[in-house]
């Protein structure tokens, strides 16, 4: 068996998010339990530790560079590398259709458990000032203005279900840092 590569498990990350089609459609199942989750592979860095200090501040870059994002959604994964010391961040995905990832307004965190249930919680906790449009973890749907996740249907795999990672969709321009 071999170790699936990160930028192969990140594309299939946001090619699932380009499946989320029909959000809107109210969902029969219940979030499946915990335990049919896999853990994530090893990954190596994508962000590097010298720039982990720095990115604690959200400081924006001036493009797209070479991560492909927008400036304010590269400033989070900078500040979500940082303060909770995940390393495998993508999100950018080339194409032309309406998902986030193609416009480099939507990151994937590659976490499971309870890693993954923190940073879902803290963007969401901070979301409006994050700029945040909607999060999905564990096969539930969250925006700003909903108290709970909604449970989306059953698609298939761990990773179109977001059971291996928190998916973050940012509305266009930018916000600010939480203290
Ligand atoms: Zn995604």
């Amino acid at each position: 068996m071999t170790t699936t590569p990160p930028l192969r498990y990140l594309a299939t990350a946001a090619v699932s998010c380009l499946l989320l089609a029909g959000l809107s459609a109210p969902a029969a199942q219940a979030r499946p339990a915990r335990s049919t989750a896999k853990a994530a592979s090893s990954h190596p860095s994508w962000i590097g530790p010298g720039k982990l200090s720095q990115a604690w501040n959200c400081s924006l870059t001036t493009g797209r560079g070479t991560t492909g994002l927008a400036p304010w959604p590269a400033a989070v994964r900078g500040r979500i590398g940082a303060q909770f010391q995940t390393r495998t961040i993508g999100g950018f995905r080339p194409g032309n259709g309406r998902s986030d990832h193609h416009s480099g307004h939507a990151l994937d965190v590659m976490v499971t458990g309870r890693d993954g249930d923190r940073i879902a919680d803290w963007v969401r906790a901070n979301a409006r000032q994050l700029n945040v449009k909607y999060v999905i973890w564990q096969q539930g749907y969250w925006q700003p203005g909903m108290s709970g996740y909604r449970p989306m249907a059953d698609r298939g795999s761990v990773t179109a279900n977001h059971w291996d990672h928190v998916h973050i969709s940012f509305r266009t321009g930018r916000g600010s840092c939480p203290s």
